[in-house]
């Protein structure tokens, strides 16, 4: 069986069609425009295209009849969404643009009722608008959303001496914690940049360890759909200017999220034959303050109701060992795969399409 190992990169065929629709044709939030009806156009759950050039015989019809039948089912599995990079994910822009970024994000959640976590970087809280910028936290925690510590700084466990990065990551809970506390909660989540854990053993234990101490659980991911990818080039277009390129691009990672969803809520179901609680990789970006309607949709029409980060981690399945020590970020179920010994359908794993792949890590611009 070759449904085996991450391939390296499967051109994704990509539909067109178009969502959201509604407002403003100024600066970045232009492409708010569009009032074409995702209705229409999205394919249904069951007629997802998840075949991919490169693919051939058995094995792949084998591993695609899987996914359609996975994915065709009524069986409601929880979701759990998590924005990393907070406040704004890409440019900084100005205070303005990131109010308007967060307001419409944060409304978005609350009008399609959909409970999120956002991981805060307070590097990015630094400057002569400082205390505006914290306001936009408070703006989440205002919509009923939680917030958590994704580290002062965004370093990589892979590449920071455990000391430092320990340091940076207690000097990353000083605004969000205290702004947690009054409100009578507190900082309670984890989420690791990059999702890089760690080259050794020995560095994982004594940061983990020094997590516990300090009342943090991570934050693991089983759902991903390559956002910051998108959401790059979206911000290019934006730039630029390039109203349509901005709209394609926006279509293509619609189209592309409700494909690898599929493909999670299947790979889920074969690992653990049963439908785990997910809990979802985005961030905090232009293109998903663009898209956070036709996301909801997306979450309806594959059956996954949201829930609170709290709740999906109720799920058993967060009790597997994360037994993975390595340079790679793999989100969990990869992880899991590795403890389990078990196999993921790799071979119909939707690939970002190379138009809109980048090859690195995330950026990450602070300076900006
Ligand atoms: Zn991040």
């Amino acid at each position: 069986m070759m449904c085996s190992e991450r391939p390296p990169v499967c051109h994704g065929r990509i539909q067109a069609q178009d969502a959201e629709g509604s407002t403003s044709e100024t600066g970045w939030r232009f492409d708010e425009e569009h009032h074409i009806s995702r209705d229409a156009a999205e394919p249904p759950i069951g007629e997802i295209k998840m075949i991919r050039v490169s693919a051939s015989g058995l094995r792949f019809a084998l591993c695609s009849l899987f996914l359609l039948v996975a994915a065709s089912s009524t069986a409601a599995e929880d979701v759990a969404l998590t924005f990393d990079d907070l406040p704004v994910y890409g440019p900084r822009g100005t205070i303005e643009e990131a109010t308007a970024l967060t307001d419409k994000l944060t409304r978005g959640l609350m009008r399609h009722h959909l409970p999120a976590i956002g991981f805060v970087n307070e590097i990015q809280l630094e400057g002569a608008d400082r205390a505006l910028r914290i306001a936009l936290l408070r703006r989440w925690l205002d919509a009923g959303m939680d917030l958590g510590n994704h580290s002062y700084s965004h370093l990589s466990l892979d590449h920071t001496p455990v000391e430092v990065y320990i340091a940076d990551v207690a000097r990353g809970e000083a605004i969000t914690s205290a702004l947690l506390e009054e409100r009578g909660q507190k900082e309670r989540w984890y989420r690791y940049p990059y999702l890089e854990t760690g080259t050794t053993m020995d560095v994982r234990d004594r940061f983990e360890g020094w997590l516990g101490v300090h009342g943090y659980r991570v934050a693991p991911v089983t759902m991903e759909n390559g956002d910051w990818e998108f959401a790059d080039r979206y911000d290019e277009a934006l730039a630029r200017h390039d109203k349509s390129d901005a709209r394609r691009i926006r279509r293509a990672y619609l189209d592309f999220t409700g494909q690898v969803v599929a493909w999670y809520r299947g790979a889920g179901l074969q690992l653990l034959g049963r439908r785990p609680s997910f809990v979802f990789l985005l961030h905090a970006s232009r293109l998903n303050a663009a898209s956070i309607g036709s996301l909801a949709k997306i979450l309806r029409r594959q059956h996954l109701r949201a829930v609170s980060l709290d709740q999906a981690m109720t799920d058993p399945a967060y009790a597997i060992a994360d037994t993975y020590i390595g340079p790679d970020g793999d989100e969990w179920l990869t992880r899991w795969s590795l403890t389990l010994h078990k196999e993921l359908p790799w071979s119909t794993l939707p690939q970002v399409p190379e138009l809109y792949a980048r090859p690195e890590a995330p950026s990450y611009h602070p300076s900006q």
